[in-house]
């Protein structure tokens, strides 16, 4: 389990206990809880078999010194804002982003990652919950996928307009390519443990209802590494600092999230691993702004180019078009050129909408001053009012 995952968790809130409690006290109200919401004594109840597994994993991360102790840590650099960025924090529960509009998920565009190793309290409810309260587990814990992990890019506008591929460094934990994630040295391979058989719990009886707890022999995992390997000290698992090439599609927009598939932590001894989002943002561009699928772009024109109109030459992704003002336009008009938007997935395009805007002289020359005041009394004369109709007249 990563540190972003335990940093989420509340596991003092969880068992009701200050961040202060004794081993005893912690110990304590964990008895209680897990009598109340024991699956057994609750059986069919979705609700309190997670709270169960919830309160289980708090007490397993409490009880341990060494896991407590880099828990505080973690939490306590979360909250002093040493993780994330800008203040938008992490949020490790990848399948949730709200509001950030469709995720891309081009996973299919890449190999999968490999397995590997992550060890860790994730692993101690699996299939905890789907067998009988008698039945002996024999085989070791199925593996846990790795954890999602979240990273960021930034491109031009134009790149993310048009897709674009860029290569992402990482820096996550990946299987560890001496022991190939077994975590045991090379040459020997972990043993089942002979306390749980493997099934990295131990069953207890207690009052009236028999516990199933975390084995504390092999912390969990349902095997015991003799030998460990000296590359990841045993845990399968080492940092590696890879570079990925990320192929972004067209269209994408500020903030939008890409997903891909199997690119994000390795999973424990050979699991799954978790999935990459990537947030891209894109920077603004000097001509164009977007709205959805459609480029806009505003073209400053003359007074005289709207009464008589013109053809402007206006820049699009792709080169220029001439556009066609129609005569008597007016100012602040938006005209659609279809087709030269931003590209779809589906291969057509949004539209580029070109608004005009009237740029007006701040200084006139004598000849062109003199000619602005003879057309102002021909127009005048010819019957034009600007203020006719207005309801301020
Ligand atoms: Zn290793
Ligand atoms: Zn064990």
């Amino acid at each position: 389990m990563s540190q972003r995952e335990w940093i989420e968790k509340d596991f003092y809130k969880e068992l009701g206990v200050s961040s202060s409690a004794t081993n005893e006290e912690i110990t304590k109200a964990y008895r209680k809880l897990a009598r109340d919401n024991h699956p057994d004594a609750n059986p069919g109840n979705a609700e309190a078999e997670q709270r169960f597994k919830a309160i289980s994993e708090a007490k397993s991360v409490l009880t341990d010194p060494a896991k407590r102790k880099e828990y505080d840590e973690a939490r306590q650099l979360f909250a002093s804002g040493g993780f994330g960025r800008g203040g938008g924090g992490f949020n490790p529960n990848a399948g949730g982003f709200g509001g950030g509009g469709q995720t891309f998920d081009v996973g299919d565009i890449f190999g999968q990652g490999g397995g590997g190793g992550d060890g860790g309290i994730g692993d101690l409810f699996g299939g905890l919950f789907n067998r009988g309260g008698t039945q002996q587990r024999t085989t070791t814990n199925r593996p846990r996928r790795g954890s999602d992990v979240e990273t960021e890019t930034t491109l031009g506008f134009r790149e993310a307009t048009q897709g674009v591929t860029v290569p992402l460094r990482l820096t996550s934990p990946s299987s560890c390519t001496t022991c190939h994630g077994s975590g045991a040295k090379p040459g020997t391979s972990p043993r089942v443990c002979p306390r749980c058989n493997g099934a990295g719990v131990v069953n207890r009886n207690q009052g009236a209802f028999g516990f199933s707890e975390p084995c504390d022999d092999c912390r969990g995992t349902g095997s015991i590494i003799d030998d460990p390997c000296q590359d990841c000290r045993g845990t399968g698992v080492q940092n590696r600092t890879r570079t990925i090439t990320v192929r972004v599609p067209s269209g994408v927009s500020d903030g939008q999230k890409i997903r891909l598939a199997g690119q994000g932590e390795a999973g424990l001894r050979g699991a799954p691993s978790g999935d990459l989002y990537v947030t891209v943002r894109v920077r603004p561009d000097k001509v164009f702004g977007r709205t959805g699928d459609d480029l806009t772009v505003t073209i400053p024109v003359s007074y005289g180019e709207l009464v008589l109109g013109t053809t402007l030459s206006v820049p699009t992704l792709d080169g220029r078009v001439g556009v066609k003002v129609p005569p008597g336009t007016v100012d602040g008009r938006v005209l659609r050129v279809r087709g030269r938007g931003v590209p779809k997935k589906t291969g057509t395009a949004g539209d580029l909408m070109v608004t005009v805007k009237v740029a007006v002289p701040q200084k006139l020359d004598d000849p062109a001053t003199e000619a602005l005041q003879t057309y102002l009394e021909a127009e005048k004369a010819s019957g034009f009012d600007p203020r006719a109709g207005w309801a301020g007249a």
